[in-house]
């Protein structure tokens, strides 16, 4: 059975930048088997109810400003599933949950940077699947639950975000840079909860985890990680796969999982 995966997908300078995320992500495919199709719910398709996309096959969205011309030149055209995309929302409908599907958007940086360094061929069937900021933590772990099921289909149920986002801090940063303390901090305490199954902590993150509001202005980088918790149903045990920082600020951490201790 596949796990369900949390990544970072941290600057989109990440597709062209060697380092351990870099590395992590280029090894993350032989980790696991095939899968028939990927869903991704990315930090970068926010909208009011769940949209799933549908199109035959994927645009490379350049949805980014002022990064050098090497990025914009960089495609991800993998196909897409518009049966699964039908599939998927009924599978949210069925758990009340009223969702659409966009049958033009194509793929934007939070799913094509991670799956480019991943799945270069680009020929497994790539879906995305927006986040719903203003409904929280709660909503994208039962929006994950809802897509359960599809994990005994040989999808792999993807969540991209960053692990920590404040991007206030992120300009004037090297890539190098060192890990400022209260992001450590944080990144500690949810690994921590996560290890444990600590669920309504892990809700509760933004009021319980040290500078929760300060690493996470907004919702929207963190929510994919309930997805994916989500789909690994009630019982989903979190196991680190990678940890790194980059720019000093915006952590590259990366989680899979598993509804049963052994996978
Ligand atoms: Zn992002």
């Amino acid at each position: 059975m596949l796990p369900s995966l949390f990544l970072s997908h941290g600057s989109p300078m990440l597709a062209l930048t060697p380092g351990p995320a870099h590395d992590f992500l280029t090894g993350l495919a032989a980790t696991l088997p095939r899968p028939r199709a990927i869903l991704v719910a990315s930090a970068h398709w926010e909208t009011a109810q769940p949209m799933v996309n549908g199109p035959a096959r994927n645009d490379t969205i350049h949805d980014f400003g002022g990064f050098p011309r090497a990025l914009y030149a960089l495609h991800y055209d993998a196909p897409g599933d518009p049966a699964l995309a039908g599939q998927i929302i009924d599978l949210l409908g069925a758990a009340g949950l009223q969702a659409g599907i966009d049958h033009a958007r194509g793929l934007d940086h939070g799913a094509w940077v991670p799956l480019m360094l991943a799945w270069p061929e680009a020929d497994v069937p790539v879906l995305e699947l927006s986040v719903q900021p203003h409904l929280g933590p709660a909503h994208h772990l039962e929006v994950g639950r809802a897509l359960a099921p599809l994990r005994a289909q040989g999808v792999l149920v993807v969540g991209s975000g960053s692990f920590t986002h404040d991007l206030s801090r992120f300009s004037g940063q090297g890539p190098d840079a060192p890990q400022a303390p209260d992001v450590a901090e944080f990144a500690a305490w949810m690994d921590t909860a996560l290890r444990e199954g600590r669920r309504c902590d892990l809700l509760a993150y933004r009021h319980k985890a040290p500078h929760a509001v300060a690493e996470h202005p907004t919702e929207e980088h963190l929510l994919p990680l309930f997805v994916a918790m989500g789909a690994a149903g009630p019982e989903a045990r979190a196991e680190r796969l990678h940890a790194s920082i980059s720019y000093g600020v915006l952590r590259m951490d990366a989680y899979a999982f598993q509804s049963a201790p052994s996978g």
